[in-house]
């Protein structure tokens, strides 16, 4: 067991270096010459590919605002490190993922993942919304979390993701490992009632989150051209409809 986190785990340290070294770079073009893919960039293109296109096609972040961003990385996993061994292994933390997938590097963190003995059970969702909705890129980000847990190594035939949704998240994060505990131990969760909070569970699945990631990174490998996902409430708050063919704004 103990093998298997120090696999996860060390991969995990090393890509990270790697990165921000400049030596793990996608082994193919990718579109605006990125050398990686950040998880927001991914989630992005599912609220609508083609705004994220036109953005892009303005200019990209500089590479070195990016390599800020791993550095800053960087710093987080080693103190997620630390808090792994002083728990051994039974710890909950905001730890920045990153692997290849299909040759491109793919990173980001997720808001907290719960470790039980090394083994990371849930990777967690947490959001203050009033309308207490769940959309599909909250479920996106669970799938291409735990894609990136298992590229690294860890044991994830016991994972599930779990979006918590609430109107005041105030008192409510401390709460978030006794959550996690109770969804691992598939007890009933006893949350006060001023918090009004939404919880859905989901069962990691492989061979789901390999599809949506195909789907999207096959964008970026200049495999296919952006597609949009007009929206009246969307379109009216891009600042493309006017030249977008797709809006579905009346009067372009
Ligand atoms: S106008 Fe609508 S469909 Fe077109 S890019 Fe913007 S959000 Fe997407």
């Amino acid at each position: 067991m103990v093998l298997i986190m120090e696999k996860g785990f060390t991969r995990l340290k090393n890509y990270l270096k790697e990165l921000n070294e400049g030596i793990l770079r996608a082994n193919k073009p990718l579109r605006f010459g990125l050398g990686f893919l950040r998880v927001s960039e991914l989630i992005q293109q599912l609220y609508c590919e083609l705004k994220l296109h036109y953005t892009y096609s303005q200019g990209v972040e500089p590479e070195y605002k990016r390599r800020y961003i791993i550095r800053k990385m960087l710093d987080i996993y080693l103190n997620a490190e630390k808090k792994a061994k002083a728990t051994n292994g039974n710890f909950y933390v905001k730890l920045p993922l990153i692997a290849p997938i299909r040759e491109i590097p793919v990173i980001g963190s997720p808001d907290a993942i719960f470790f039980e003995r090394y083994n990371p059970k849930i990777i967690l969702r947490i959001r203050k919304s009033r309308s207490l909705k769940i959309y599909p890129e909250d479920e996106a980000r669970g799938l291409i979390y735990g894609a990136l847990l298992e590229k690294l190594g860890f044991k994830i035939n016991d994972l599930k993701y779990v979006i918590i949704i609430a109107k005041d998240l105030e008192g409510l994060l401390e709460l978030i490992p006794s959550i996690s505990k109770s969804i691992v131990k598939r007890e009933g969760i006893s949350i006060k009632e001023k918090h009004n909070v939404r919880i859905a569970v989901r069962v990691y699945n492989s061979k789901e989150a390999e599809e949506l990631i195909n789907y999207l990174l096959s964008y970026w490998e200049m495999l296919r051209e952006p597609r949009p996902n007009p929206s009246k409430s969307k379109c009216y708050l891009c600042k493309y409809s006017r030249i977008c063919p797709y809006s579905s704004l009346e009067s372009r």
